[in-house]
């Protein structure tokens, strides 16, 4: 998939997102920085791009963009709510030095006993957390 403002508001729009000027720039955003930006730094970015920008239209926008499942909000920190373009599963490793946060690959892991289990999972997390190579080698 290219990453046109095309592109952007086709996937806006198949998501049922009416694809507005600031919604485009902020998906656009997320798209090529798979940094799983919290709502400040999205905000502090795009505002120099987008001067009539509130951080309640970002926050708004997240969550409109979650309830159409076009990101996911990844809690590691409970003081902290970053978000990821990224939906499909996947795990996460934060450094606790430096406070980067990495896609990890991860074999969607399995239930014990699921047979038993009444319920019907529709998102999974998985949390790693230690030291980047770069925190460790200075
Ligand atoms: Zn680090
Ligand atoms: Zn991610």
């Amino acid at each position: 998939m290219g990453s046109s403002t095309e592109n952007f508001i086709q996937i806006l729009k198949n998501a049922g997102v009416k694809p507005s000027i600031q919604r485009i720039k902020i998906y656009d955003f997320l798209w090529n920085n798979r940094t799983h930006p919290t709502i400040d730094s999205i905000f502090q970015v795009l505002v120099n791009e987008i001067p009539t920008l509130s951080k309640t239209t970002v926050y708004n926008t997240m969550k409109l963009f979650m309830e159409h499942q076009l990101v996911r909000m990844v809690t590691i920190d409970e003081s902290e709510a970053r978000f990821d373009v990224v939906t499909q599963f996947h795990g996460h490793f934060k450094c606790e030095v430096c406070g980067k946060l990495m896609d990890v690959e991860i074999e969607n892991p399995v239930l014990v006993n699921q047979a038993k289990l009444d319920f019907e999972v529709s998102e999974a997390h998985y949390y790693l957390k230690g030291i980047c190579n770069e925190c460790n080698n200075n």
